[in-house]
This record gives structure tokens, C-alpha cells and sequence, in this order.
């Protein structure tokens, strides 16, 4: 059905979710006419959706909540729920269905206000729909309280309500929460379907979409960014150049400063686009006198603060981000380096910078690029445990360091 089109490689996947959704109109009617629910429904009403990033969790979610919310004539005829283009797929997906509220967080977590909310409104009857549906595109940044109020609710759900949860991985959420979810796992997709699907999808030239694949391995948002994004593409560019340039100590602290400040460069554009037109409607919404130099009411310097500190951690995890980036690029390239040095048949990533591949690797070991590689991990869960991101980031440059 046309509302799987956009999950890529993930056929598993997609053939339970469809089985789900053929039986949650049977759970629909068992709980409108009050009589016992069909034995054996492959539809429950807590999912969690775990994958690598850019496995398309969310995607697989979002297609999910259209399917349970699709209205398609078809169906009374015995056909599959998902047609694409009925009001309840097609405002599913573009995201203004009443009935589902899709929850992603710029911010570093979710705390225990905000999950209250959540609570709340999945207590609630569907008003348009068939389900309400909660998807929750950020399981993993739930804080311990937050984790623990969204318990209870999907403990005992809403006769009508389905909680959909995306993580990472399991690891990534409490296992109180986790145990009572239905799981299901994404791959990585192939290159090859990457590919197909900006072709096909975006527009994009073939050869432009396959090499953008193939450097990302698979990440479908991060591929198509490549692909249609320059300022990116010069981005991961200069990354690239890093390993070239770690030979003394003066390279490495330097390249570790360039590293940093291209993160916070690309979280000051992306704040200069949000926070300056978010601070004007919110000071505009609490009445900001026009005329009187803008003069706030009295009493509403709280709120404007907490905007301007949600803007903050958002700057920070942008920032991260942006870093986080930078680094699984940094381990393709020695991934590359050590194909190159153990002479294997996997495909090459980065085959446009071969000429800078083949010298790192003439010129070192496997055994060093694999420390080398450890290198980049150690950093990444340095970073993770909030170690200043310069500090982090030095030690990594100073561990790739020649020799
Ligand atoms: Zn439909």
C-alpha cells in the first residue's frame, strides 16, 4: 500500500505493521460495541521502533498511525488500510490529523511537564479518527521522571490509544517501559535502496544519489541532504580533510578548534533562523506594546526567559548534533582507510577521496587505524557524558595524530 512507499529496505518490518493494522479495526469495533477483543489481534497498543539513525523510525511510525487512521471507501470492500491519499493517511502524513500528535524534541531531553501533557491527551477518545495515536519520535531523551509518568500510561492505555515509541536501541529506554511495548527492529537499508528512493522520490540524479548513499551508508535523511544540500557537502568535505592535517600537535589543536567551531556555526544559522521569529510571535502573543520601544507588560519576564533558555539547550543540542555528524564521518573515512589496508571487497565510502585514502593507508597499519577508530568512539561517549566538547575533541585530533 502507497503509505509504506517511504520506508525504505524494511520489509519485516512493514509486513507486521500492515498485519497490525488489518486487525486494529477489529479491536475497534470489540471496544465501540463493548464485546471481547478478537483472540490472536496482531494489534496492540504500545510499539517501540528501534533502528540505527536514518533507519526510518519515525517514518515507520508516521506510515503506521496513517494506516490505523485510514478512512479509505476500499476498506468496507476488504481492502488493506494505508491507501495514501484518504483524508485520514493523507493528514496523518503531513501531519495535522486531530487525532495524531507526533512529539519531536530539539532539545537535549523530555522532562516531566511535557510528558504530563502527552498523559493527558492520550486519555482522550479519538475525536475524528479510529485511535488516538501518541508518537513519540524521541523515546530516548525521556529524563527517569518523565520515563516513570509515561509508565502508568502505557501500563493501562486508553481503550482507543496506541503509544508509538523510536529509540535508538533498546538500551535506550527504561525497561519498564520498554517490557511492555511490542518491538520492532529497522536495518540499516541497503545502499542501493537509498539510492532508488531519492531517484525516484526526490528527483535527484541518479549518479548524485548514489554516491550520496554511499558516503552516508544508508542514512536516508543525511543522504538526501548531501545530495540536495552544498553547504553540507562542503561540510563533510572539510571533515574529510582532517586526518590529512593531524600531523603535529599545532595541526591536531587546530583541527580540533575548526571541528568545534563549525558546529556552533551551524547552530547559530539554524537558531538565526527559528529563535529571532519564535522570541517576536511569543513577545507579540503577551502584548509587547508597539510604539513604546516595545516595552514588555509587567509580569511576563518569566515566560520570555524560559523561551530564551529553551533556545539555548536547543543551540546546544544542535551544536552536538552537528558534532556527532562530524565524527561518523571522520570513522567512515578510517573504516575506508582499514578496507583499504586488509585489501577486503567491501565497497569503499568515500571513493571520491581515494587518492587521500590510499596515502593514509600506505602510510599507517590496520592495528593504528583501528586505535584510531577507537579514538573517534572514545570522543563520542566523552561527548555523551557531557565532557567539554573542546577538551573531547582535542584528545580525539591528538590520538589520530601520524605516527
Ligand atoms: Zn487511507
Amino acid at each position: 500500500m502507497p503509505v509504506w512507499d517511504d520506508l525504505v529496505g524494511q520489509e519485516r518490518v512493514q509486513t507486521q505493521l500492515a498485519a497490525a493494522a488489518r486487525d486494529a479495526d477489529g479491536l475497534v469495533t470489540a471496544v465501540t460495541e463493548g464485546t471481547a477483543p478478537p483472540a490472536a489481534s496482531k494489534m496492540t497498543h504500545a510499539w517501540l521502533f528501534t533502528g540505527p539513525p536514518g533507519s526510518g523510525r519515525s517514518t515507520a511510525a508516521r506510515a503506521f498511525a496513517a494506516a490505523l487512521q485510514c478512512t479509505s471507501p476500499d476498506r468496507a470492500l476488504g481492502g488493506e488500510p494505508g491507501c495514501g491519499f484518504c483524508d485520514g493517511c493523507h493528514t496523518t502524513l503531513i501531519g495535522t490529523h486531530a487525532d495524531v500528535e507526533i512529539v519531536r524534541t530539539d532539545l537535549l531531553s523530555i522532562g516531566v511537564k511535557e510528558t504530563r501533557d502527552l498523559v493527558r491527551r492520550a486519555q482522550l477518545s479519538p475525536a475524528v479518527g479510529r485511535w488516538q495515536v501518541i508518537v513519540l519520535e524521541d523515546a530516548d531523551r525521556l529524563t527517569e521522571g518523565a520515563g516513570n509518568v509515561l509508565l502508568k500510561a502505557v501500563e493501562e492505555p486508553a481503550p482507543r490509544t496506541v503509544w508509538l515509541l523510536c529509540a535508538p536501541s533498546l538500551e535506550d529506554v527504561l525497561p519498564t517501559i520498554r517490557s511492555r511495548c511490542r518491538h520492532l527492529t529497522l536495518r540499516t537499508p541497503p545502499v542501493s535502496a537509498v539510492a532508488d528512493v531519492l531517484v525516484r522520490r526526490d528527483g535527484i540524479d541518479p549518479a548524485v544519489a548514489e554516491a550520496a548513499a554511499r558516503a552516508t551508508q544508508g542514512h536516508i535523511g543525511r543522504a538526501r541532504r548531501l545530495a540536495t544540500d552544498e553547504a553540507a557537502r562542503a561540510r563533510r568535505a572539510a571533515v574529510l580533510k582532517l586526518p590529512l592535517r593531524v600531523d603535529d600537535v599545532g595541526g591536531c589543536l587546530k583541527a580540533a578548534q575548526e571541528l568545534i567551531d563549525a558546529a556552533a556555526e551551524d547552530a547559530k544559522q539554524v537558531a538565526e533562523e527559528v529563535d529571532t521569529k519564535e522570541t517576536e510571535e511569543l513577545r507579540a502573543a503577551l502584548g509587547a506594546a508597539a510604539g513604546t520601544g516595545g516595552r514588555m507588560p509587567r509580569g511576563t519576564a518569566g515566560v520570555m526567559k524560559e523561551l530564551e533558555d529553551r533556545q539555548k539547550r536547543r543551540r546546544t543540542r544542535t551544536q552536538r548534533d552537528t558534532l556527532d555528524l562530524a565524527l561518523t564521518d571522520l570513522t567512515g573515512f578510517y573504516r575506508d582507510v582499514l578496507a583499504l589496508q586488509l585489501g577486503s571487497a567491501v565497497a569503499i565510502a568515500n571513493e571520491e577521496i581515494r587518492h587521500d585514502l590510499d596515502r593514509i593507508a600506505r602510510a599507517s597499519g590496520p592495528e593504528r587505524t583501528l586505535r584510531r577508530i577507537e579514538a573517534i568512539i572514545a570522543c563520542r561517549s566523552a561527548l555523551d557524558r557531557n565532557v567539554a566538547p573542546l577538551l573531547a575533541v582535542e584528545a580525539m585530533t591528538m590520538s589520530l595524530r601520524a605516527g
